[in-house]
């Protein structure tokens, strides 16, 4: 077993009409958690980590947990750098192991999201790894920047952006957000932009951010054991499947292993007050993370069986 980047997995995703997840980690429990639902499933995967999960863990600790992971429980990976803030920071990762990063350019002018990937895809290319961008900008928090408003990409920029960077993989915004609280109303995701993307750069993978599905019972778990989080809303799993049975071939999911794995633990603490083996708690947060990564498999990704 090994880290590979995404290049084959994306190109069997858009002919088989599924989406590979990607799924955020910062610690082993969360790693074990992932890898093994993917196990079971026989599903492909891409582990990623942000620049606040990196310094929270330590890059070269995450590299080696993430390779000793998925060799061990036997899934290729790729590791994937979520949200990389500046070229720097991917040549870092990249130098550390990593298989694939992102770079971020979103919140730049056009010319300088242009400038900015160029310059991490010539470097990437050189090392066998592969980049995602991103055009549009999502409503939300992710690490240290929030945005109120979306702002759809523009499918015509779309394709000038991919033919001047040679980016492979592109994140688009279509009405997803990051964090928990996506819908003050009815969801509502701009398949129409999508449609063109995909009519427009034929064959080519894209990527959705901020696509959790904020499952309500999870979020009563967390609350009806001492959790205050209010008004939690997700994307609908149907146009998160839809997406992916268009050009849609990764999508981010996070929130919702956050939301699973602390709604467990408290329970877990609740009902045991006398435990304190941390592999006890830990443990039942990697449970509850596996099952909610099973279940994104089968519902939302339909990549079961493309190891
Ligand atoms: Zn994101």
């Amino acid at each position: 077993m090994s880290l590979i980047n995404t290049k084959k997995m994306f190109e069997k995703a858009y002919k088989g009409g599924y989406s590979i997840g990607a799924f955020n980690i910062s610690d082993l429990e969360q790693l074990q958690g992932v890898l093994r639902a993917c196990k079971e499933k026989n599903s492909a995967v891409i582990i990623q980590a942000s620049k606040s999960a990196i310094e929270y863990a330590g890059i070269n600790t995450l590299v080696a947990m993430v390779k000793a992971a998925s060799d061990e429980i036997g899934v290729d990976c790729a590791l994937h750098l979520d949200h990389g803030p500046n070229f720097e920071m991917a040549k870092k990762c990249i130098d550390a192991g990593f298989t694939s990063v992102m770079i971020d350019g979103s919140h730049l002018d056009y010319e300088e999201n242009v400038a900015i990937t160029k310059e991490v895809v010539e470097y990437a290319h050189s090392k066998n790894v592969s980049v995602e961008a991103e055009l549009g900008v999502l409503a939300g928090t992710e690490d240290d920047v929030t945005s109120d408003v979306h702002k759809f990409t523009d499918p015509d920029q779309a394709v000038d952006f991919v033919n001047r960077t040679g980016v492979d993989s592109l994140a688009i915004a279509i009405g997803t957000s990051h964090g928990a609280f996506k819908f003050k109303g009815e969801a509502k995701l701009r398949f129409d932009i999508l449609e063109s993307i995909q009519a427009k750069l034929p064959n080519y993978p894209i990527v959705l951010h901020g696509a959790s599905a904020v499952d309500q019972e999870i979020v009563a778990t967390a609350n009806k054991f001492g959790g205050d989080i209010a008004g939690a809303k997700g994307i609908p799993v149907e146009m998160l499947r839809k997406a992916s049975s268009m050009a849609v071939c990764k999508i981010n999911m996070d929130t919702d292993l956050r939301l699973a794995m602390t709604a467990s633990m408290r329970k877990f603490m609740a009902e045991n007050p006398s435990q304190f083996d941390p592999r006890k708690y830990l443990g039942a947060g990697r449970d509850a993370i596996q099952a909610v990564v099973s279940e994104k498999i089968d519902i939302v990704l339909g990549s079961k069986d493309s190891l």
